[in-house]
């Protein structure tokens, strides 16, 4: 009897085994450390000793106590906060990790800041980043690395979305999957634990950010989705684990958030990144606005291909605009920035986005609420209608917006469908109502000329 208990008992701490991946941990350290270059270039990072070397000793103390099994001797873990006051923290693959100030002055103990921590340490233990990037499709992957600060601070070139669809491929190393959001919830209990922490302070923690109002709240939610009974697994798992007496000792994080207090308040990332003259996007070249006049479009068309992902046909006085997340093909006097935001007022945008549900209605539901999050003015959609896209079953919505920059009503269309491999395959078309009824036979002619090499 007491035989069978012990064994049940040693058999509870759940075990947590990390995903397939085709990339090899150097691969790790090497994505990391570029996307690492770029954000330290893009993201105002903090240098003060005080705050920079708690959160330093915060992380080393978990480090320490990473289970033998998932210990990758080249990965290199720094840590490194960032002067603005969103709630959010993010690791990138083989080891960089970087803490927002507004995730420290969120917390109310030590206890919760490790939990974030001991949270993305996981993924980077468990290979996350990689993993996500190795079910990503071809076109993804090589551009990856380049394409995580556009995800961080949102924004990339024709993306009609002011914020960022979020939906852009360097998303593959920030946004995870709910199964690797519950495993990077267990194994990180597990590190706090043996850390010293009590790992319900990560439950806590959730429930912190999940109740803090404002604009900084759901930020890293999104990047890390509630896999559903958060709280209960990990409250569960924390019974297991038996932390006798765990860290009670804040004096270091009181002292830490007494400084912070008599710093000047954290910026928003925006306005951080625009303050440094850099705009919301990774290469920081500025365009002037659309003029908003522009030609029709040509009924010749010209055919492009997109690396080893599509081939399209769009009208032959159009210009093609590479983005890191998905192509956009405007006419001249159509695209530029405005407010520091890439936008385009006639066009297409094209890309591919990865889904979790493998479901073409569920993800055409998830991608519109995306765009929906940067677009304040955009209408719910008006139902969806099956079409044919790319020769494949399809979906097609309406919607209206008003332009950012004309003011003007525009009319968005949607086409969506699935590519093999799960992800999900989008058309934007963008036109000012008025004239939506000139580009609707375009968008037509461009989605059924779509053609996947998937
Ligand atoms: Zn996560």
């Amino acid at each position: 009897m007491n035989k069978l208990l012990f064994a049940l008992l040693l058999a509870a701490q759940t075990t947590i085994t990390p995903p397939d991946n085709k990339y090899s941990p150097a691969d790790d350290v090497k994505l990391g450390l570029q996307a690492k270059a770029e954000a330290e270039q893009q993201l105002p990072i903090m240098r003060d000793d005080e705050v920079t070397s708690y959160v330093e000793g915060l992380g080393r103390r978990l480090v320490g106590v990473i289970p033998s099994n998932l210990r990758h001797p080249e990965f290199r873990y720094t840590f490194e906060v960032v002067n603005v006051r969103e709630i959010n923290a993010f690791a990138l693959p083989g080891g960089p990790m970087f803490v927002n100030r507004g995730m420290i002055e969120a917390a109310r103990t030590e206890g919760e800041v490790a939990s974030v921590m001991a949270h993305e340490l996981s993924h980077v233990v468990l290979r996350h980043g990689t993993a996500q990037a190795s079910k990503a499709t071809k076109y993804e992957i090589g551009q990856i690395a380049g394409a995580v600060i556009g995800a961080i601070i949102g924004g990339d070139l024709g993306s009609i979305v002011a914020q960022g669809t979020q939906f852009g491929l360097g998303a593959a190393f920030l946004r995870f999957s709910r199964e690797y959001e519950r495993q990077a919830d267990i194994e990180g209990s597990h590190i706090m634990a043996a850390a010293g922490y009590d790992p319900r302070e990560m439950a806590n923690m959730f429930k912190t950010i999940a109740k803090q109002g404002g604009s900084g709240a759901p930020q890293w939610l999104s990047d890390h989705p509630d896999p559903g009974n958060r709280e209960q697994y990990i409250t569960r798992e924390a019974q297991l684990l038996h932390v006798d007496n765990p860290v009670r000792d804040t004096r270091g994080f009181e002292q830490v958030r007494a400084h912070l207090k008599q710093l000047p308040p954290a910026p928003t990332t925006e306005q951080a990144t625009k303050n440094a003259g850099r705009g919301g996007r990774p290469s920081g070249q500025s365009q002037p606005p659309p003029t908003g006049r522009v030609a029709p479009p040509s009924s010749q068309l010209k055919t492009y291909t997109e690396g080893d992902l599509f081939r399209v046909s769009v009208p032959s006085n159009w210009r093609e605009l590479p983005g890191s997340s998905a192509v956009t093909f405007a006419p001249d006097g159509a695209y530029g920035q405005s407010n520091g935001q890439s936008v385009f007022t006639h066009g297409v945008e094209l890309g591919a986005t990865r889904n979790e549900t493998h479901d073409l209605r569920t993800a055409t539901d998830e991608l519109i609420a995306s765009l929906s999050s940067g677009n304040p003015n955009l209408s719910r959609p008006s139902g969806y209608e099956n079409v044919s896209v790319a020769r494949r079953k399809g979906l097609r919505t309406t919607m209206s917006n008003r332009s950012e920059v004309t003011g003007q009503p525009e009319t968005i269309q949607v086409f969506t469908t699935l590519m093999r491999d799960g992800s999900v395959f989008y058309v934007i078309g963008v036109a000012p109502r008025d004239s939506f009824r000139d580009y609707q036979n375009t968008f037509q002619r461009i989605v059924g000329s779509i053609q996947l090499m998937d």
